[in-house]
């Protein structure tokens, strides 16, 4: 008995070897390796987290490779068509606290006309909440975001490799020896010396056996949102009834709160939001956040196609509801919808320190911090959405203990899969954070490779003093 058990875990070993033929049985399959190739740094995920990764690990002097399942760098930024970038300031917007590789971005990108920096977007206007909680929403163009983050990938010595998804890992004791991607040419085979999951999920740390919790421990995850953008609003009309709204102190006019539930009990209005979330783009169009949806567990691929469904099914209502009853959408039409569902919560990995709810209230120090951010908590919850405000102007820090899974030496974790209790999560989840998570990782990464020692073991004090000469924010 124990011999055949043996027999079939050697069986299962050897797929996925490099010239093996194909093998195929009703539970497992056999496929051929058709590419190998190496180096320092495998980055995976190209979203805010993985883009900030590869970029400093390669700056940083690391042979870097960036593998990506799609076609486009961003992940929801881009394919999400997930804008503005939440808020990167102080809640009093006078301190931008994401800087370093993130700031750069904007810098370059309003260079192009395709951003506006976050210290520019007040309170009470389009762009960024328009009564409470949040100065520093910057806007972006979507396009922009995607061609200049790969120039700055392809200007760091990043290689880029597209159409590939991560599918399995080889471990050898504590370390990742090897990742495998499914790609139109057969199994591609990469091995590095360091690994950063950037997948948002958690694909590679929980592939390789790291403890994770999944949503709120218990099954339940946040909501699920089909991004989309319409083009024809009035932004002067939908201003003018904003602020008389606001004058008369109307929030749920503010809001267009009355219109949605006239709408719902006609049965023309599908999502469960009960405010309009429109947001102002640079090229006139808006990108809206309403259609939304419950208990989609956004690993499974049929679950994540049949809400994408969902979604744009309820976006064709959507814009017909915005057109018979918002003031300044009259003319409004369906621009596009986001390629890729919005995935807010998946997996969040052990880490060898995880931020607690209390630790982020409290703005605890830690000896090695990695970056500083102050953004409220928004769990979307079923059927409305619970937003805690920290009620203080002060940052709380994000150690870099949070992006080193426990019993994987030689893994990073960045992104919204990072070490985190729930709330953390929903607090440094947003895009700014998760650049900054990334350039922490990618920086630790090629550290790692210069003093060969794995990233749990590299002088933290070199590295909070790499990333403030590469301009984040630190002043603790
Ligand atoms: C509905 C919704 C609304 C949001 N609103 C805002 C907002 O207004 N402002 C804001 O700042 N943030 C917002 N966020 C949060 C923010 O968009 C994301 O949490 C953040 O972009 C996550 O960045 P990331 O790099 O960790 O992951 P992602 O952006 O998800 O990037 C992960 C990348 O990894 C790739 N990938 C995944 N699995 C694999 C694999 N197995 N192999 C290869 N590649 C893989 C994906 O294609 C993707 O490109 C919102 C999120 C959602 C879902």
């Amino acid at each position: 008995m124990k011999n055949s058990i043996k027999a079939l875990a050697a069986a299962l070993a050897a797929t996925m070897m490099a010239g093996s033929c194909c093998n195929n049985s009703s539970d497992s399959v056999t496929l051929k390796v058709t590419r190998e190739m190496e180096c320092d740094v495998l980055v995976v995920g190209g979203g805010a987290a993985g883009i900030g990764a590869a970029i400093c690990s390669a700056r940083h002097g690391a042979k870097t490779i960036l593998a990506e399942r799609n076609g486009c760098l961003g992940g929801m930024a881009t394919s999400g068509l997930v804008a503005p970038f939440m808020s990167s300031t102080t809640p009093d917007g006078q301190t931008l606290l994401i800087r370093g590789v993130f700031e750069e971005l904007v810098d370059r990108m309003i260079a192009q006309g395709g951003a506006i920096h976050p210290l520019d977007a007040k309170i009470g206007t389009w762009t960024a909440f328009r009564d409470k909680g949040h100065h520093g929403l910057g806007t972006f163009d979507y396009e922009c975001l995607k061609r200049t983050t790969e120039q700055m990938c392809v200007e760091a010595g990043v290689d880029l490799m597209y159409h590939l998804l991560f599918v399995k890992a080889d471990k050898k004791g504590d370390k990742i020896t090897a990742a495998y991607f499914a790609t139109k040419d057969g199994i591609w085979k990469i091995k590095a010396k360091n690994y950063i999951d950037c997948t948002g999920d958690g694909d590679i740390a929980a592939e390789v056996g790291v403890p994770y919790v999944y949503g709120d421990g218990e099954g339940g995850v946040q909501a699920v949102s089909v991004f989309f953008t319409v083009r024809g609003v009035d932004g002067k009309a939908m201003a003018r009834h904003n602020e008389d709204c606001i004058r008369r102190g109307d929030y749920e006019g503010q809001w267009y709160m009355n219109e949605i539930k006239a709408a719902r009990e006609a049965g023309e209005f599908p999502s469960w939001r009960n405010k309009i979330a429109l947001f102002e783009n640079l090229d006139g169009s808006y990108t809206v956040n309403m259609a939304q949806s419950d208990d989609v567990d956004g690993l499974d691929p049929k679950q994540v196609t049949d809400a994408e469904v969902e979604g744009r099914a309820q976006i064709d209502k959507i814009v017909k509801f915005l057109r018979k009853y918002v003031k300044g959408c009259e003319n409004c039409t369906l621009d596009a919808t986001a390629d890729q569902l919005g995935v807010r919560e998946t997996r969040r990995i052990e880490a060898v320190y995880t931020v607690t709810t209390e630790d982020a209230k409290n703005s605890v120090s830690y000896p090695d911090p990695i970056f500083c951010c102050a953004n409220h908590m928004d769990i979307h919850r079923k059927g409305y959405v619970e937003y805690v405000a920290r009620n203080t102007n002060d940052p709380f820090y994000i150690p870099y203990r949070a992006l080193l899974p426990v019993g994987i030496s030689n893994l990073l974790v960045a992104g919204r899969c990072a070490g985190a209790e729930r709330p953390v999560m929903a607090a440094i989840r947003v895009i700014p954070p998760c650049f900054a998570m990334g350039q922490a990782a990618g920086t630790a990464a090629a550290i790692s490779v210069a003093d060969g020692v794995c990233p749990q073991n590299i002088d933290s004090q070199k590295l909070i003093s790499t990333l403030r000469a590469d301009g984040v924010y630190l002043p603790q």
